[in-house]
């Protein structure tokens, strides 16, 4: 070890040196944003390639993104060279579940093609469960219970294990019991939800002791990125897998911050770190308190707010950095100024040479997303939304997609059963029912019960002769899928089918827009070798698609920034009600606001060079004007290190115009006059104000927050 370092090692500091070359036992790295968390794991994987200790084969690596991975497998072959290639097992812990459940799918009943559901199909299927069982899906909703069966499934909970006052809470009890439906339901589809790909993973390990021991075997070296965001069922895959070794040979390094768990709505326990030294006894814990990322004024901006937590371990964090730019705070009349203001600032930074890939825009909830997107269209800046209700998420390429699956997986009922009759082809409700009787009765798949009833008279001649010809298509498409390039077999699928032109004779203002994503949809499939490998990839990548070279600002959720860098962050919306979100507040009380709080905590610290706050006073919500006032992060936010700046705007702190509320005020009455009034008394939003005012304008606020973590939780899964 006296022998100089390799050039992988260089550069890194004593405490990062001291995480990588501790390659035995279990590893426990503690510390804050920007001090080479995620650089010490690339590094540490390199290590153990270009030392021998590993082959890339027996590393298993988790990332919380599949972009993440994607940088991490980058930097680990530019670290370990062309020997690091091919890192199998470096993913989500959704990807490498998928990967391992594929293997042994018949040891928990699901065949290895089986399909991964989307939140919609989850949706559309748990109604099927609810109509069963005779619920009202008013009275019980769908989501609901998907909120449900997702909250058990973090914490790896099967339909008997639900503890019984929480099954009570659903449907006068029958919540197991709709769970225990839903899965059977499951199994009979051939399909996962993306939950299931952890707990069924970890039923595996447990119900099969060799197929565990032959990947503990394996699996030599594991290490874990964003560790306080693991949830229960995470943490038991992770421990299963670790702790079947010799006590000396758990090569467990984990690394994670307290101050950036964001996901405890979604099941995530931050006590998973606190537990690492009991679990894992002679832990060697590392803390880094250097911050390489960003300039002083944000860094402290940063740890001064997150301050004001209380639930936290606590920790030093310096930079050697130049104090740099201040932290700016603008305030906007409304949220469409504040678009516009964001939108002019990265034309002046554009015009100074910065590069827009340096450039982040970080949004509390995806709704926010729509007015900066207009504004971006209107200016021609280009942009990518990464993260959020993406892409693949979009009527139109859902329906092309649920076309290739009929034709990659013809046994998969749900993409089935959603384009049978789109294009309308005259397959109605009627059709439906003829279908899934017989499919339900045979035991068979939708499809393969439509063949048999097209050969039979129980369908009228116009249904029969609509879904003999779809069939036959069908067949067609199936048989060329091993010989035909993959574009050209897509085009002609979607042309065929008469889908593109429905969006063609389509009059309405988006079908322009939805032809361009179908070709857009098209044109992605180049970058894989066939179909199959292209849908695969859609059920896991939540990422937007990121393969292309231009110069763009990257728009996405604070959720979705985790882990990131840019020079320049803009952080919109901070404001009552929004951030922290309203929800987030009346479900969890002080912990929903501390977990808020740390979301703004990361989403400051995401910034090397700039940290730029806007908040408005007027935002539209689903339609409605809402008076809104300026986020109490805003007033917890250290004087010396921000700089308020004017907006150029007709705008002043201190004197909103009451004419301009008069005139808001003739859009909706959604708002409570009592919020805005205070708001717009408080003369200033660092003055340390009157927290009634707050607690009014919050008022007025919550009627129109749909939009909040009930969208989230969606996002939240698809970033995972
Ligand atoms: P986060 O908590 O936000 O995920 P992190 O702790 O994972 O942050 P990294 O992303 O690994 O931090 O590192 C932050 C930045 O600092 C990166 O640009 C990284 O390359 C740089 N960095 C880390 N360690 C060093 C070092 N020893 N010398 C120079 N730069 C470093
Ligand atoms: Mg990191």
């Amino acid at each position: 070890a006296a022998a100089a370092p390799a050039a992988y090692l260089a550069g890194l500091n004593h405490e990062q040196r001291l995480a990588v070359e501790t390659t035995e036992g279990p590893v426990l790295v503690l510390a804050g944003a920007g001090t080479g968390k995620t650089r010490v794991l690339t590094t540490r994987i390199a290590h153990l390639i270009a030392t021998g200790r590993a082959r890339p084969s027996d590393i298993l690596a988790v990332t919380f993104t599949n972009k993440a991975a994607r940088e991490m497998k980058a930097r680990v072959g530019m670290l370990a060279g062309p020997a690091a290639e091919g890192m199998p097992w470096l993913g989500t812990f959704h990807a490498i579940s998928t990967k391992i459940l594929r293997r042994h799918a018949e040891l928990v009943g699901l065949r290895s093609d089986f399909t991964i559901l989307d939140v919609d199909d989850q949706i559309r299927l748990l109604k099927q469960v609810l109509q069963a069982a005779n619920l009202d899906e008013k009275r019980w909703p769908a989501r609901q219970l998907a909120s449900h069966i997702d909250g058990w499934k973090n914490r790896a909970l099967g339909p008997d294990q639900v503890p019984h006052g929480e099954a009570a809470a659903f449907a006068n009890g029958r919540g197991a019991e709709l769970y225990r439906h839903y899965q059977e339901r499951l199994k009979i589809l051939n399909a996962a939800d993306f939950g299931d790909l952890l707990t069924e993973t970890i039923r595996l390990f447990r119900e099969h002791p060799d197929v565990l021991a032959q990947y503990q075997q394996r699996f030599r070296y594991m290490l874990v990125d964003e560790y306080q965001d693991t949830n229960v069922a995470q943490y038991l895959w992770l421990r299963l897998l670790a702790q079947g070794r010799e006590p000396g040979h758990r090569n467990l390094a984990c690394v994670g911050d307290d101050d950036q768990s964001i996901y405890g709505w979604r099941g995530a326990e931050v006590d998973n770190i606190l537990r690492f030294e009991h679990d894992f006894p002679g832990a060697v814990v590392v803390r880094l308190e250097r911050n390489y990322r960003s300039h002083a004024h944000i860094l402290a901006t940063a740890s001064h707010l997150i301050a004001h937590n209380e639930g936290r371990l606590g920790k030093t964090l310096r930079t050697d950095d130049e104090p740099g730019e201040k932290v700016t705070i603008t305030g906007a009349w409304d949220s469409e100024e504040e678009a516009r203001l964001v939108g002019e600032e990265i034309e002046a930074l554009q015009a100074k040479g910065h590069n827009l890939s340096e450039i982040a825009i970080l949004v509390r909830i995806s709704a926010q997303m729509r007015e900066l997107e207009d504004r971006f269209v209107q200016l021609g800046l280009p942009y990518r939304v990464i993260g959020g209700p993406r892409f693949y998420e979009r009527m139109e390429i859902r329906d092309a997609l649920a076309y290739f699956r009929c034709v990659a997986q013809p046994a998969d009922d749900l993409a089935f059963e959603r384009i049978l009759n789109t294009p309308k082809r005259g397959l109605g409700d009627a059709t439906v029912q003829v279908l899934h009787a017989h499919a339900r009765a045979a035991r068979i798949p939708l499809m393969e019960a439509a063949r048999f009833i097209v050969e039979t008279e129980e369908l009228k001649p116009k249904p029969r002769g609509a879904l003999r010809e779809l069939l036959s298509a069908f067949s067609r498409w199936s048989s060329l899928i091993d010989t035909t390039p993959q574009t050209e077999l897509a085009e002609m699928i979607l042309e065929e089918s008469g889908y593109t032109e429905m969006w063609q004779k389509d009059r309405s203002a988006e079908a322009a827009g939805r032809l361009e994503n179908l070709k857009e949809l098209v044109r992605s499939l180049e970058e894989f070798p066939d179909l199959r490998a292209f849908l695969e990839h859609v059920s896991l990548v939540m990422d937007a698609v990121e393969n292309d070279t231009e110069d763009r600002v990257s728009l996405m959720t604070l959720h979705a920034a985790k882990g990131l860098e840019f020079d320049t962050v803009f952080l919109p919306g901070w404001e009552e009600g929004l951030f922290p979100n309203q929800r987030a507040l009346d479900e969890s009380g002080r912990a929903g606001l501390e977990e808020e709080r740390r979301l703004a905590h990361v989403g400051i610290t995401r910034a090397r060079r700039r940290a730029k706050i806007f908040f408005a006073s007027n935002r539209r919500i689903h339609g409605l004007w809402n008076a809104t006032i300026p986020s109490r992060f805003i007033d917890e936010l250290p004087e010396d290190h921000v700089e308020v700046t004017e907006a150029p705007a007709a705008f002043s702190y201190g004197g909103y115009g009451k004419s301009r509320f008069d005139e808001v005020d003739s859009f909706s009455s959604s708002y409570a006059t009592p919020g805005w009034q205070r708001a717009q008394n408080r003369g200033g939003f660092s003055g340390g104000g009157s927290r009634g005012g707050f607690a009014q304008g919050r008022g007025g606020y919550g009627g129109a927050s749909g939009s909040g973590r009930g969208g989230l939780l969606i996002e939240g899964e698809l970033v995972a």
